[in-house]
């Protein structure tokens, strides 16, 4: 089939972390809720192959997709606000690049010719800019380019965008988010900032067509004339982007000023209607008026950069808002933690919540933070290490285990209750080598689990290199942990759950994953849900 498919390319200048991954799912939010099917795809500019082996600290959280792709966190946002998966296609990098031209080359694919950035590694970046709209699945591909202009190593993919937009002519549309910075000593907002990093944009060949420009007051008639002026565009073409009250309002802001009608515009695209977006907007008008608030503290190491547990906090607030209840997350280091002060710093919690991570710092405060939600009867949910983390202090604390831990904290401990599997013990590189992606779980047939997630057989996703030892199964089960979802294929536990408890849930894969707006993950709302009746016992 001809690839007829519209390429929408979004490049960010001035600053980093204006809120490219978030204009991009918005605008593809509105396409889509006109009928479009939109994909969006993410380039990142870094020698990594993927994100995966980065510390949460360098780059916030490494989002999985169902194929188990490691991927940049914007590819969360772009299935949060879609609401349809992504997959290992919608996130390249400069490092895959490289990898595979020069794979290429040492296979003596090139012929003898000299491997050069132009054409071949271009090359190989327009081949992925354009390949997710070669099969007639997508009307429109969304690319957002990482980093921001004027960085040498973003260079190549600019490059490959000012090929395409030759080469697609009307098939294509350059968005260009900067920032309007505002003077408060002079009252005024600034537009040289964007004349430059469009400049910048220029002199790569590149004319934006559309600016967004993040601002702290609206732009007015004149900023926005002067800006069209000075950067060749039509005065309608430039959106202001405010800050939000949250990110989920950000396409009703846009929709506001026609942003969607002049990308349709200039591809070429009906632009008649409306966005269908009441689902939208009634979320969102449930997220800004909470009836209740709950208190849920989240345990992990990487506090001091919330986007370590970007999904998570937003699984939290989807769920929340289909109880119309605020979830106050209250960020706990679990380094903090002791035996001696654990319960006076989760008091007043109404839901405990040990997040995923990796290595021996702070672990010991996740496990007494199992310890306080266990003993006191508080709503728990442990994630990948969490659950990891409660199995653990089950062992030690119920069955008398002393010194019972996971080989990857203690590789000595005499009870490795959690330990590595056969076919992970001989491996040696750490980049993509965990159990990554989409695997079954069988529940209970009749519990409480299968009744919320609404099937006996669910696919959840894994990250993750250690798992529940069955050596240890029969004892922890006869003690009160109950392993009640079970991997069908390989007989490993996915799930343990404390019957005794009012709400006690361990899960080895991450559903974060996979809650969206318009599909709020139920093992969320059902954790909220008993967190705000423990708000009231
Ligand atoms: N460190 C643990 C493991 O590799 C848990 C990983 C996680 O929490 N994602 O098994």
């Amino acid at each position: 089939m001809a690839n007829q498919a519209k390429y929408i390319f979004v490049t960010g200048g001035v600053t980093s972390s204006l809120g490219k991954g978030i204009v991009a799912s918005s605008l593809a939010k509105l396409l889509q809720a006109r009928g479009f099917s939109v994909t969006i795809q993410k380039f990142d500019p870094y020698l990594n192959i993927d994100p995966g082996t980065l510390n949460p600290y360098e780059h916030g959280e490494c989002y999985v997709t169902n194929d188990g792709a490691e991927t940049d966190l914007d590819l969360g946002h772009y299935e949060r606000y879609l609401n349809r998966p992504t997959s290992q296609a919608n996130n390249v990098t400069t490092g895959r690049i490289y990898q595979h031209v020069i794979d290429k080359e040492r296979r003596g694919d090139y012929l003898g010719k000299t491997v050069q950035i132009i054409p071949h590694i271009t090359d190989e970046i327009k081949r992925r800019m354009l390949l997710l709209g070669e099969d007639g699945r997508y009307e429109i591909v969304i690319t957002e380019i990482g980093g921001t202009v004027g960085d040498i190593e973003a260079l190549p993919f600019i490059e490959a965008v000012r090929q395409l937009r030759w080469e697609l002519g009307s098939r294509c549309v350059s968005v260009h988010l900067t920032l309007v910075p505002f003077l408060r000593a002079t009252g005024e907002l600034k537009t040289k900032p964007t004349q430059h990093s469009v400049k910048m944009l220029q002199e790569s060949g590149v004319q934006p067509d559309i600016l967004v420009c993040r601002a702290e007051h609206s732009l007015g008639e004149d900023v926005r004339r002067k800006l069209a002026l000075f950067c060749n565009v039509t005065p309608d073409a430039v959106i202001e982007s405010l800050d939000a009250q949250t990110i989920y309002e950000v396409p009703m802001l846009l929709r506001d000023q026609a942003m969607d009608q002049v990308v349709l515009r200039k591809l070429g695209l009906s632009a008649e209607g409306n966005p269908e977006l009441n689902k939208w907007e009634s979320f969102v008008a449930n997220l800004l008026n909470p009836e209740r608030e709950v208190r849920i503290g989240l345990i992990g190491k990487y506090v001091e950069l919330k986007d370590s547990y970007k999904s998570i906090s937003e699984a939290l607030i989807h769920a929340g808002t289909e109880h119309r209840a605020k979830v106050q997350i209250e960020w706990i280091h679990s380094e903090e933690l002791t035996p001696e002060n654990a319960a006076s710093h989760l008091e007043g919690l109404h839901g405990v919540l040990v997040a995923p991570g990796f290595g021996a710092r702070g672990f010991e405060g996740k496990i007494e933070a199992v310890r306080i939600a266990r003993e006191h009867g508080i709503p728990f949910l442990g994630i990948c290490f969490g659950m990891q983390a409660s199995v653990i202090e089950y062992a030690r604390n119920v069955l008398g285990l002393q010194g019972a831990n996971s080989s990857e904290v203690d590789p000595q401990t005499p009870h490795a209750v959690i330990d590595l599997m056969a076919g992970q013990k001989d491996i040696t590189d750490k980049g993509g080598t965990m159990r990554l992606g989409a695997c079954d779980c069988a529940l209970e047939p009749g519990s409480k689990l299968a009744q919320l997630y609404g099937s006996e057989l669910i696919s959840e996703r894994h990250r993750h290199r250690y798992e529940f030892n069955n050596a240890f199964r029969a004892e922890l089960t006869a003690a009160g942990l109950q392993p009640v979802g079970i991997n069908p294929q390989n007989d490993l536990v996915e799930i343990v759950t404390i019957p005794t408890h009012p709400w006690f849930v361990g899960v080895q894969f991450h559903p974060e994953y996979r809650s969206t707006v318009e599909a709020p993950h139920p093992l969320f709302t059902s954790f909220v849900e008993a967190a705000l009746q423990h708000a009231h016992v």
